[in-house]
């Protein structure tokens, strides 16, 4: 028989798009520079290996975020660790059986989370398991998804390693209790498809069936589709009308979709209709500018591919640090009101062609600092349980000096 191959099991959750996209990326990153030697899972826990109501987070989510006070009150009333501590511990106690047996399907060597609610449940139950079995528990990561505003569940004290995106994050780690070596500041774990060579913006416009000369804006809020999307068309569409076109894209929102597919824009206004794509990359290169909510997903992809940033809303608490992030490092502007939007558009691809310039030059250069953050926390996940092989010195040499971000 061949040797085994070496064991990733990646913890994730359908909330948001943000979390499987990092799931993705790190199966992505270990094929990339192991080939074979790692098999990379990513397991949604809470959907598919806890009891009801348990498994109805994502569901839920979908639905709490789109309540902002609701939203507040249960993240900020879970903030304090005298309060969440307590409440995961006791669900554990409910979900712990059916987790476990997750491990014992995947027989990680190594496990990590992407996932604000999966430290402290499967640090514990894995902790069990070994001492159960009389051996050292599985090794144990965060890749912490968030860009600055985090939630002190992301950090627990008995990870062996928390990988942040920013200083800024860096910060909220230690004030958890994690140390100074626990703690890597890479960047974002960004899909691959992003850093490859890519075709042009001429030729992929051609391919995506976009006009080949036109201003283009790319519209999204997220895995959900949330947001302003159709006011935003309606406000470009009075504006700008036949002078851009719009790639609006819907991500899970079914309903949205539906809606827009019986929308004619009297403007003629060119509207691109999609609903979750797995080709962002192609369409953030076709396309000049950017209009999304702060999910951090999204501003390290657009960045990645050099598009001016205008944030037009934020998923309360965790992504409110989002917009200074991205105002205060000039890569955009951030502005609510559909009517605002096309405005600064109309500017960007007119008048103030100068500014619209500055934001794709100062994007650029952010995001290329970010382009091998998932590489070099593949590489550092690898040496964690002494793997990692010829690659393991890729970390060194690809190593950021700095972290990226607010200071
Ligand atoms: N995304 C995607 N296809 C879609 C919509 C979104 O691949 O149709 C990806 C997007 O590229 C990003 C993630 O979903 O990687 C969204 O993450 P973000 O952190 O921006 O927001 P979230 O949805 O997690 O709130």
């Amino acid at each position: 028989a061949g040797k085994r191959r070496k064991r990733v099991m990646v913890l994730m959750s359908d909330t948001g798009g943000g979390h499987r996209a990092s799931a993705e990326a790190l199966q992505a990153g270990f094929e990339q520079l192991y080939g074979d030697d790692y098999q990379v899972d990513y397991v949604d826990i809470w959907s598919n290996h806890t009891p009801y109501p348990f498994n109805q987070l994502p569901k839920t989510y979908s639905f709490m975020v789109r309540n902002s006070l609701m939203w507040r009150i249960g993240y900020y009333g879970q903030q304090p660790r005298f309060i969440h501590v307590p409440t995961q511990t006791m669900s554990s106690l409910f979900v712990s059986k059916q987790v476990g047996e997750a491990f014992e399907q995947y027989q990680p060597d190594l496990v990590v989370s992407v996932h604000p609610l999966m430290q402290l449940v499967p640090l514990r139950v894995l902790r069990q398991q070994a001492r159960k079995g009389g051996r050292t528990p599985v090794p144990f990561a965060t890749v912490v998804t968030d860009l600055t505003t985090c939630h002190n569940t992301w950090f627990h004290p008995l990870v062996d390693r928390c990988f942040v995106p920013t200083e800024y994050c860096k910060r909220s780690a230690l004030k958890n209790g994690l140390k100074e070596e626990q703690i890597t500041v890479h960047g974002l774990p960004i899909r691959p498809a992003f850093s490859a060579k890519i075709a042009s913006k001429h030729s992929l416009r051609k391919k995506l069936g976009l006009d080949r000369h036109l201003p283009t804006v790319l519209l999204v809020g997220g895995g959900e589709g949330m947001g302003a999307i159709e006011q935003t068309l309606d406000a470009l569409d009075a504006r700008l009308g036949g002078a851009c076109q719009v790639v609006a894209i819907c991500g899970r929102n079914k309903a949205l979709i539906q809606r827009l597919q019986t929308r004619d824009f009297s403007g003629g206004l060119k509207v691109m209709l999609c609903g979750f794509v797995n080709n962002m990359a192609e369409w953030m290169t076709a396309c000049d500018a950017i209009v999304t909510k702060a999910g951090p997903g999204t501003i390290a992809e657009a960045l990645i591919c050099g598009l001016p940033l205008i944030l037009n809303g934020f998923i309360p608490c965790q992504e409110e640090g989002n917009v200074p992030f991205v105002v205060d490092n000039k890569l955009g502007k951030f502005e609510r009101k559909p009517e605002r939007i096309a405005c600064i558009l109309e500017g960007w691809f007119g008048e103030s062609r100068a500014e619209f310039l500055q934001f794709a030059e100062q994007a650029t250069k952010l995001g290329s600092r970010w382009r091998g953050a998932l590489l070099r926390i593949v590489a550092d996940l690898a040496g964690i349980h002494g793997g990692g092989g010829p690659a393991a010195s890729l970390s060194a040499a690809v190593r950021e000096p700095d972290g990226v971000g607010l200071a």
